[in-house]
């Protein structure tokens, strides 16, 4: 980085700073600036009533000293203590806000930057670096040292100012201390850098297993993992896992720390040498007479103050240089372009409900890879059609339901929605027009009510009528709290277990409450039993009434009821018609898997 890169990036981390954690900046600032103070009151006054006793001062003049040192303690004393308990909270809401910054970017993030590996390492890199201290973190205690440190220099020179004016005290000694104050502060820049740089290389060496052993532990903390860890007795072979990268770690940290203390050595051996010099010529001076006992005491302190409040300065610009690596980094997370927000075209509402999607030559690889997961679909559909996707497991189904929802967009082609790229239409609103089940829904472990809403708040009605439509019926009305009662365990402890099939059918509620134009189900009925599979089927057309449907599985039976089919096989699609026209089609791939698959349909 040049220097003016430097400046351009601690300007930035600054203006980050000020504007999410304003709070916690004044509180600090107030707070470090009357703590670093205050030790000085006594020290003034110390020295001007040992003073004021050895020239034999009038006793008002002693006592008004007493009482200014006494009053002026108390006051920064009561300001320090005011402010603590403020700084305390914003010292919290501040790892709040950087938390929630850092999931919130996470949500917003394009679909196929949350798949990247890349970006997941850079995330959980930018997380343990939050978490140990750098970044905006170490920002922060390099402001604190800037208040602390500056405060401490001015009050120091401002006390001490007399010695390096005065007479009294030898040219050699005032330069010898300015000497060697040059030589602590090159000697500290230089361990400070030797430090950052052992510590920088720790911790990339870390990234990896930081993660793997983060994702290790996700398999023994999350519930969904409980049932096959225990049935399969994963369990000593998770842990054993995660000890060995914990004995690695440990083993590395501690030939870390032995590092920094070695190379710590000549910065705490300069250290002791210049306060040993420092001493030796106050007593040389007091011996000379050049002093006053009083003056000595109060050089003692503000000299000693002053090489140590220089050398913490150098010592965190120093560190805030180092450190601008890591701000890279974490601002490299923070601007990760999202091109799903682009467009800006607001989604026309029709009332002629004339509308109508379009795959263009559309063709698509997924981020990483080399081979096409779609290549050149053609498709077009209106609203109120109904849809069905079939095809074998890994033929490009779900992918082509993805690029319609632009969680990616097509590597080819184009995808056009009443003839105008979708890419043009402002992202949440062209969201709003799906409701879409996949197979690899979620449910959450709050209320029924909410799970169906997808909000905190919910019309019970139309939540009760969604999950009747859905077939949710029966255990509905068995719920002692209705819509009220949480599903699981986590938030409450009478929260209920729901099987497969029965979250299939909340997952369905879920898509009926949105009420979208369009509805695309993944394989809604994989979980039913056959019974509720057929209620589904049997009620499809009342479920998504005048809605574009699209409906994806690989059941050929469950598709019949649906207007238009299209075939896909390995990543194309090779059929397109009605069922009764694919299945006369006696070569095509329909009549193949419709024949494969009849033996279970036919009794
Ligand atoms: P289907 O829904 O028909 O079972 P998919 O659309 O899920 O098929 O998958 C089509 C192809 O894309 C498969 O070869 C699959 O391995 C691949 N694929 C699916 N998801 C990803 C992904 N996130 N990253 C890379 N390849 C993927």
């Amino acid at each position: 980085m040049t220097f003016k890169e430097h400046i351009k990036m601690e300007r930035r981390a600054l203006k980050e700073l000020w504007q999410h954690h304003r709070t916690y900046v004044i509180c600090m600032c107030l707070f470090f600036v009357f703590q670093a103070a205050y030790p000085y009151i006594p020290t003034y006054f110390s020295a001007e009533i040992i003073n004021n006793l050895y020239e034999g001062a009038p006793l008002s003049t002693i006592i008004t000293n007493v009482v200014l040192a006494v009053g002026l303690t108390f006051l920064c004393h009561g300001i320090v203590r005011f402010v603590q308990p403020r700084l305390s909270v914003a010292h919290g809401n501040t790892f709040k806000t950087e938390d929630w910054l850092y999931s919130k970017k996470a949500m917003e993030m394009e679909y196929s930057s949350i798949e990247s590996p890349d970006v997941a390492l850079l995330r959980s890199r930018v997380r343990q670096e939050s978490h140990t201290g750098f970044n905006l973190w170490n920002l922060l205690r390099s402001v604190r040292s800037y208040v602390e440190n500056i405060t401490r220099i001015i009050c120091s020179l401002a006390l001490s100012i007399s010695f390096f004016t005065s007479s009294g005290v030898p040219l050699f000694g005032k330069l010898g201390i300015v000497g060697f104050l040059v030589i602590s502060i090159i000697v500290d820049a230089f361990c400070t850098a030797k430090n950052q740089e052992i510590t920088n290389k720790f911790w990339d060496d870390s990234s990896v297993v930081n993660m793997m052993s983060d994702k290790y532990e996700d398999l023994i903390n999350n519930y969904s993992y409980a049932k096959d860890t225990r049935l399969y007795s994963m369990e000593s072979g998770i842990l054993s896992r995660i000890k060995e990268f914990d004995t690695v770690e440990n083993k590395r940290e501690f030939k870390r720390s032995l590092k920094c203390m070695l190379v710590n050595i000549p910065r705490v051996l300069v250290a002791d040498i210049l306060k040993f010099c420092a001493y030796m010529l106050l007593i040389w001076c007091s011996i000379q007479g050049a002093m006053s006992v009083g003056d000595i005491t109060k050089y003692v302190v503000c000299i000693v103050g002053l090489i140590g409040a220089v050398s913490g300065l150098v010592k965190y610009i120093h560190l805030s240089f180092l450190n601008h690596t890591y701000l890279e980094r974490y601002f490299s997370y923070f601007d990760i372009p999202n091109n799903m927000y682009q467009g800006s075209l607001t989604v026309e509402k029709r009332m002629d409900n004339e509308y109508y999607v379009e795959f263009r030559n559309v063709s698509f690889k997924y981020p990483n890879t080399d081979t096409y997961a779609l290549k050149n679909v053609n498709v077009k559909f209106k609203i109120g059609e109904k849809l069905a996707v079939v095809g074998m497991n890994g033929s490009g189904k779900t992918t082509f339901i993805k690029l319609l929802c632009r969680l990616y967009d097509p590597t080819e082609g184009e995808i056009l929605l009443n003839g105008v790229n979708i890419k043009k239409y402002d992202y949440d609103e062209y969201m709003q027009i799906f409701s879409v089940v996949f197979q690899d829904f979620k449910l959450f472990a709050f209320t029924l009510g909410q799970n169906v809403a997808c909000a905190p708040t919910y019309d019970p009605k139309k939540v009760e009528e969604c999950l009747k439509n859905a077939g949710f019926e029966d255990r509905y009305k068995s719920l002692p709290d209705g819509a009220e009662t949480y599903l699981y365990k986590r938030f409450d402890k009478s929260g209920i277990e729901i099987s497969g099939g029965e979250a299939q059918k909340i997952a369905l509620a879920r898509a009926l409450y949105k009420d979208s134009p369009f509805i695309i189900l993944d394989e809604p009925t994989s979980a039913l039993d056959p019974v509720s599979e057929y209620e589904i089927y049997s009620s499809f057309n009342t479920i998504t009434g005048d809605k574009t449907a699209i409906y994806i599985s690989h059941r050929l039976a469950s598709c019949r009821f649906c207007d238009n089919i299209v075939v896909f096989d390995n990543g194309s699609i090779i059929q397109h018609g009605s069922h009764e026209s694919l299945l006369s089609n006696k070569n095509g791939k329909y009549h193949e898997l419709w024949t494969a698959q009849a033996q279970y349909y036919t009794k």
